[in-house]
């Protein structure tokens, strides 16, 4: 059967299903950083990212956070309910990493208490600059009571991970959510939650288990991501 494929990303892929309500996302082998200007291909990273994805949201499933999640499909796939992804990228930020210390100055590994809720327009062309309330507003993506829920929603799911990681002595450093709008106007957490799109550093140290791995050429990335699957017991 040939699938229609309705959308491909960065890493992953999205098919119709005949279920209009639902689709099927496939997660790629391939790898970008620094809004696609580096790219590479890496052997089982699609299949090994679905396994932490499923890990994560299952884990979200158990503290009543609502995903888009329908079935996992193989290993390498997944039913998904179909939504309208929001264009907004919502970063939270335990410690300062990446763009917020190129960008700001924040040292490396500066701890943010309260947790730092940022959100970045998803527009590759713009290159996702980080937005402002006020921005989102007047640029009509959301309600300003939608945009609320998502930085609570946000900041719950932090909560649940970051204490879940530092039980197994995994520091979640930042990480970034997308969420989606469904036909009945629900807003649910969408996407994917994995090392490429977390950092997780062995607690007590900045020593990354993530894409960080890739971006600053520190070694083997699958080797990095296989380490933290075995640290917290995620079969591949
Ligand atoms: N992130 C992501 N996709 C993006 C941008 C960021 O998944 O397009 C994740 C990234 O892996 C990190 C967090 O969001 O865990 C914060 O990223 P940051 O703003 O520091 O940007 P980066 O260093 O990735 O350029």
């Amino acid at each position: 059967m040939m699938l229609t494929m309705l959308y491909e990303g960065k890493a992953k892929k999205v098919f119709a299903t005949n279920n209009p309500q639902e689709v099927i996302i496939y997660f790629k082998d391939d790898a970008t950083a620094f809004n696609g200007e580096k790219k590479d291909v890496f052997f089982d990273k699609g299949r090994v990212n679905l396994a932490f994805t499923r890990y994560f949201f299952e884990l979200l499933h158990s503290h009543n956070i609502k995903t888009h999640i329908v079935s996992f499909i193989d290993d390498v796939s997944l039913k998904a309910q179909k939504v309208n992804i929001i264009p907004l990228e919502v970063v939270v930020r335990n410690y300062a990493a990446g763009s917020i210390c190129r960008r700001l100055g924040f040292q490396k590994g500066l701890e943010f208490t309260p947790p730092l809720c940022e959100f970045y327009l998803k527009d590759d062309s713009l290159g996702d600059p980080i937005l402002c309330r006020e921005h989102i507003r007047y640029m009509n993506i959301i309600e300003e009571k939608e945009l609320t829920e998502i930085e609570q929603t946000a900041l719950s799911i932090n909560k649940a991970l970051f204490e879940h990681m530092d039980s197994f002595g995994v520091t979640l450093a930042d990480f970034k959510l997308e969420f989606g709008k469904t036909t009945e106007g629900e807003i649910i957490l969408a996407d994917e939650i994995s090392p490429d799109t977390c950092r997780f550093w062995i607690k007590g140290t900045m020593e990354s288990l993530d894409k960080d791995v890739y971006r600053e050429e520190k070694g083997d990335l699958i080797s990095s991501y296989k380490k933290l699957a075995n640290i917290l017991g995620i079969k591949l």
